[in-house]
Parts: C-alpha cells; structure tokens; sequence
C-alpha cells in the first residue's frame, strides 16, 4: 500500500464528509492505492456516525473511537500503530490542511529520501494573538533547543516513511514535538514543505493559550530526557559535585577564619551560604544516583532501535 492517512479527531462531523471526498478525488487522480485511519478522540458528537458510514461506503476507511478524550497525541499514536502504507501522513481533520499537498509530500518521502517532512503553514488563517505571534516565538526556542530547522514544529500535515511511526511513541502534548522525536529517535533526515493552510470552516478550535505554557514543558522535560534520560547521573551528579565542592571549599575557608578569630560563625552570612551548597550538592547527588537506580530498574534499559542488522 502506498498511502495511510492519520487523521486525529474530535467533533468535527461536520467536516469528515467534505475532507473525505477531497481524499478521495487526490487518492484517485493520481493512482494511489491508500487507507484512510480516522481516529475519534472521544467526540461527543456525530463523528462516529460519520466514520461508520465511510467505512461502509469504502472499506478503505478505517475507524478507531475512543472511550473518552485522551487529546490529539494519543490519537496519532494509535493511528501510527494501525498504519500499513509506505508513507504515513498525518492531517487535522477540520479542512485547514489540504489533501492536496499529499502527492508532492509523498514524492518527497520516496524520492528525495527524507525520513519526515514536515509542513509549514508559512500564510496562516487563524487569529494572530492566540496563535501566529505566540507559535511564532515557541518554533524560535524549539529550533533552538533541538537544533532542527523548522519554521512550524506543529503543523498537523506531516508525511513520515513507515519506519518513522513504528519507531516512536507518542505520548501526553507530545504532537508539537514528533521531528524532535524522530530527531531523537535516529530519523535525521527532516524535510519541509510550504503547505497552503485555511480558515476553519465548521466547528471551533480545541487548543487554547494554555497549550503554550504546556508545550514549554514539555520541551524543556523532552531535552532533559534526550540528553540525560538514560544517564541523570551524568547531570545530578555533575551540577551538585559542583555544588559541593563549592559549598566545602567556601566552608573551609570560613572555619579557618573563625580559627583566626576574625569572624563570628553565627553571625556570617558566608557560614550560612556555604552549608547550604554542600546540602544542595549532596542532595542533588544522592537525586542522580536514585535516578541511576531506576534505570537500571527500567524495562527498556536495554532497547535500542537497529536500522539494519546482517546475520
Ligand atoms: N484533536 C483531537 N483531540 C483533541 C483535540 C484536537 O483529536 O483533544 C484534533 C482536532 O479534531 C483536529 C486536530 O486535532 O483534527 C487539530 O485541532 P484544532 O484544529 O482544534 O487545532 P488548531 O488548528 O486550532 O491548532
Ligand atoms: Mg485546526
């Protein structure tokens, strides 16, 4: 198969029946033999109903439905797991990304190599003081911070090669960051396209401002656990001997100090500051090396991705 397409969603009936005949028209003009893997995040509305019908209309429509809302990380991470095409892509399904970017997407993925290509919703139609300036400034520090060249981590249009999704998991707000994972993951070979991007026709959107503060989070905890995830000892260990060391030095010199007579230990300030280093030190030391002990407790200590394996 040569297409699956991951659509997330959650109340949006009203949009699946135009998304999917547009799938449909771009499937067929250019030959490719496809699935469509609509997974419903707990919607309180009709989309189920919608899906139900799809899938019966054109068994190549595949459905999924959630208990409750788990969000849109879940529901992609589902979908990746059920995807069989050579390509993945992934789309929102309330019509603002276009189906008509898949054929080049795919060509990008097949012929130019890359592992992921993501889109980039460089004229954006939604309003600009939730979301352009504020998403502006959150893709600056996430280039920063990962070192990938994107201009919009987020974009839901995104095209992977199979390998990709069944090599990552993703998990919690964890969507605005896949190209980090891949990154992480070993999958370095990321693409950018310019997509058209439109105004949301039906229903309202499901992300409000407090995504921002969440998403900083949860960059901040995804750097911290591809550099130190597996060795916390290397950081804890590092920062509080640091800290420590410091801390008895500086303590060192005030005991000769008061030896000397020259200072008052109740009264310095400097006797205070350099028990607490030594205090933070050896706690930021014994927080490593309880974090070495979970490691090495982790069920997944020992798993690695291999790309290729001669026997
Ligand atoms: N979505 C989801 N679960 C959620 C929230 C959103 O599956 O808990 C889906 C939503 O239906 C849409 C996509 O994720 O298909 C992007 O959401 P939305 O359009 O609201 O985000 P925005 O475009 O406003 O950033
Ligand atoms: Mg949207």
């Amino acid at each position: 198969m040569d297409i699956s397409i991951v659509i997330p969603l959650y109340n949006e009936d009203e949009s699946l029946p135009h998304l999917a005949s547009w799938i449909d028209r771009v499937m067929i003009q250019n030959n490719f033999s496809y699935e469509v893997i609509m997974v419903d995040d707990g919607s309180k509305d009709s989309s189920w109903k919608v899906i139900e019908n799809l899938h019966n209309s054109n068994p190549a429509y595949k459905g999924v439905k959630f208990r409750r809302n788990y969000g849109k990380s879940a529901a992609l991470n589902v979908g990746f797991a059920h995807a069989q095409g050579d390509v993945v892509i992934t789309m929102d399904a309330d019509l603002q990304d276009s189906p008509d970017e898949i054929p080049e997407l795919y060509s990008m993925i097949t012929s130019q190599g890359f592992d992921l290509v993501s889109g980039w919703k460089k004229k954006r139609y939604d309003s600009k003081l939730a979301k352009n300036i504020p998403s502006k400034f959150f893709n600056w520090t996430t280039r920063l911070m990962s070192g990938i060249r994107l201009h919009d981590f987020n974009c839901g249009l995104k095209a992977y090669r199979l390998d990709v999704v069944k090599s990552i998991e993703v998990y919690g707000e964890m969507h605005r960051f896949i190209p980090v994972i891949a990154k992480w993951a070993g999958f370095s070979n990321i693409g950018e396209k310019v997509v058209h991007h439109r105004k949301r026709e039906f229903g309202v959107t499901k992300f409000g401002i407090s995504r921002f503060v969440n998403g900083y989070l949860d960059l901040i905890s995804i750097m911290f656990m591809s550099r130190f995830g597996k060795q916390p000892m290397h950081f804890f260990g590092f920062v509080g001997s640091c800290s420590f060391l410091m801390g008895f030095g500086a303590l060192l010199v005030v005991c000769i100090l008061r030896l000397l007579g020259r200072i008052s230990l109740t009264n310095s300030v400097w006797f205070y500051m350099s028990m607490l280093f030594v205090v933070i030190g050896a706690m930021l030391f014994l927080a490593g090396f309880l974090g070495e002990l979970i490691c090495r407790n982790s069920p997944t200590r020992n798993s690695y991705l291999i790309e290729k394996d001669l026997q």
